[in-house]
């Protein structure tokens, strides 16, 4: 499999617990100590509901999204588990769309996950 970011084969270390394990990042270590996976979760009211917001990226870095796809399966088994009656959406940036916009289409709770924790340039459009 390849990095997401640099193109280069992922390697894991094999031991003799994880010799046929399939590989599931797409992203490499150096990559990833580069941009590091941190998490932050927060709950946002809007009119008549709740975002319950989390972001795996700090700051507005402009890397792939791809390279972060194994990570939203804790974020998916999060959602069933507690949030089963909100509305998933994921989304790489949080640019195009504001809480405004979120807001005003009505759509009750949502748990909303994105790549990069730019929220606050979302709210300003
Ligand atoms: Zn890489």
């Amino acid at each position: 499999m390849l990095c997401g970011i640099c193109g280069k084969k992922v390697k894991t270390k094999k031991t003799i617990l994880n010799l046929f394990d399939p590989e599931i990042h797409h992203i490499c270590e150096m990559c990833y100590m580069m941009y590091p996976l941190s998490p932050k979760s927060e709950m946002i009211p809007i009119e008549e509901a709740m975002i319950f917001h989390n972001s795996m990226i700090r700051g507005d870095s402009h890397v792939s999204g791809i390279a972060y796809m194994s990570f939203i399966k804790p974020y998916l088994k999060h959602y069933l588990s507690k949030y089963r009656d909100a509305i998933f959406l994921y989304l790489d940036d949080f640019k195009d769309i504001s809480f405004l916009t979120l807001d005003s289409l009505k759509l009750g709770n949502i748990y909303l996950l994105t790549l990069y924790e730019n929220i606050e340039e979302g709210e300003k459009l």
